[in-house]
């Protein structure tokens, strides 16, 4: 077992969170190493989440425009699908990803250590390659990042062939004829789209009587009542009770949760897309004596873990399980060891869906404020009215502007249209000044841009919308 030098601070896991940490470290002039143990940096995201699934959602919005709306605009063309092609485009912007985040490592004097990590008692992490040697990293503070893996459901036994979890359906090999969607969460709606317009039929079936909670439920109504006119069909309140797989298939079968006889559906691909879960399998928590919550989450203060020196950021503790958060929590977390002090508003960490139309959404909806008593006046502005959106043929949805009765201090916004993913963030910017309503109201913004219904929507609190 060879031992190496001590590190001022060792990060397990090479996701988002961890590697936004370690490059921070770097910067900061930490001596900082990075345990990784997949064979590429950039964890769930990079790998098997966020990128693989936005460069199949990009190729396949275009596939469907080419067949559906490019003849509206007097484009011709008889679009073919070559899956092949598709996903191979797709591993090959990974790979550039992810040999970036290396690029990045180098450029910042982190070292990765590849293989398992293993807590091995105060200031030690045993790293375990894939040959079997065993090295032991001497840590003056060790970072929790190991991320999240798909939850399971009993009955549903994944097997990556008919029963796949989100990492299978970014590389199913054909386009399914019936794709069965477990779960009417942001990861099945997004990799359902991805088959919905590559040819699929798409059913999702979901326990709670609403599709996306979480997401303001007048948007969340909009958003189920644009994907069924794009062909889903969505079986709400449904308790999914098993699957069986055959080669040709899969049979599902669930009931209503309120109460009636079981019903079966046949497909030949099923999706379990119910959420995920903390990560901590053989990390060695108890030899510093750590205890994941029920849920399996680390409880932690301010990154802090209840042992002196380990801390913990990203997907295995409490929070939106998103990347940009994780990357929050990861650079908070090394300058709360660099220099004391570190700061996350959790408040305001941005969620979106990349579908189309897209969701996009930050602080406060409407039923949380209800629900909190707090009084508020809403503004919004439909992309009908908006100039740039009626021109390019984009008009469905609404932006949403809710803002403090009293003070006009923006508490939330909802978006749901074209390419809101790139227009959250101006609100983010705003209410990180803790922006009124008015001060976005008043500033210009240009025309014509689909931006201007972000104004118009602040416009709309007081009541003075303009644009038409
Ligand atoms: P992870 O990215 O999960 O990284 C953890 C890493 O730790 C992994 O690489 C793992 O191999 C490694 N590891 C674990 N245990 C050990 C160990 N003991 N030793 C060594 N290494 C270990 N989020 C968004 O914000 N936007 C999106 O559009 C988005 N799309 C998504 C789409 C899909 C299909 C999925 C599945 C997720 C998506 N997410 C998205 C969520 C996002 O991927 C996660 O929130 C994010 O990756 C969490 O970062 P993390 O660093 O906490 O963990």
């Amino acid at each position: 077992m060879a031992e190496t030098t001590t590190y001022d601070v060792v990060i397990i896991g090479g996701g988002p969170g961890g590697y936004n940490a370690a490059i921070r470290a770097g910067q900061l002039g930490l001596k900082a190493a990075c345990v990784e143990s997949r064979g590429t940096l950039g964890g769930t995201c990079l790998n098997v989440g966020c990128m693989p699934s936005k460069a199949l959602l990009h190729a396949s919005e275009l596939y469907a425009a080419a067949g559906n709306e490019f003849a509206k605009l007097g484009i011709e063309v008889q679009p073919k699908l070559n899956l092949g092609q598709m996903m191979q485009q797709k591993a090959d912007s990974v790979g550039q990803l992810t040999k970036g985040i290396e690029f990045l490592f180098k450029k910042n004097k982190v070292d990765w250590v590849r293989g398992k990590g293993r807590i091995a008692g105060a200031g030690k992490v045993e790293v375990t390659a894939e040959d079997g040697a065993v090295t032991t990293l001497q840590a003056k503070n060790i970072v929790i990042a190991t991320g999240s893996e798909p939850s399971t459901l009993p009955g549903v036994t994944v097997d990556q062939q008919r029963i796949v979890d989100s990492t299978g359906a970014l590389s199913l090999p054909e386009v399914p004829k019936h794709l069965i969607v477990i779960g009417a969460g942001i990861i099945g709606l997004e990799l359902g789209s991805v088959w919905r317009r590559l040819g699929a039929k798409v059913t999702v079936v979901e326990y709670l009587d609403r599709i996306t909670p979480g997401m303001d439920a007048e948007v969340a109504k909009t958003f189920q009542r644009s994907l069924t006119k794009q062909g889903f069909e969505f079986k709400l309140g449904a308790k999914v009770t098993g699957a069986k797989a055959s080669k040709k298939g899969v049979t599902l079968t669930y009931e209503p949760v309120a109460g009636g006889a079981a019903e079966t559906l046949e497909g030949d691909y099923v999706l379990l897309a119910i959420g995920r879960r903390p990560y901590t399998d053989g990390l060695g928590l108890e030899s510093v004596g750590i205890t994941p919550d029920k849920r399996g989450f680390i409880p932690t203060d301010h990154f802090r873990t209840s042992a002196e020196g380990v801390w913990a950021i990203g997907d295995v503790i409490l929070g939106p399980m998103l990347a940009h958060k994780a990357e929050e929590d990861g650079v908070a977390c090394i300058e709360m060891i660099a220099k004391g002090y570190g700061h996350v508003d959790y408040n305001l960490v941005p969620s979106v869906v990349y579908t189309a139309p897209e969701v996009a959404w930050v602080g406060k909806t409407e039923e949380q404020l209800k629900e909190e008593g707090r009084a508020y006046k809403a503004g919004k502005f439909p992309f009908t009215a908006n100039s740039r959106a009626k021109i390019n043929h984009e008009t469905e949805g609404f932006v949403k502007v809710l803002a403090d009765a009293a003070t006009d201090e923006i508490l939330g916004v909802h978006m749901i249209g074209p390419h809101v993913s790139e227009m959250v963030g101006e609100y983010c910017v705003a209410m990180a000044f803790r922006a009124a309503s008015e001060d976005v109201a008043r500033t210009c913004h240009p025309h014509p841009t689909r931006s201007e219904a972000l104004r118009q929507a602040a416009m709309g609190v007081e009541g003075w919308t303009m644009q038409a």
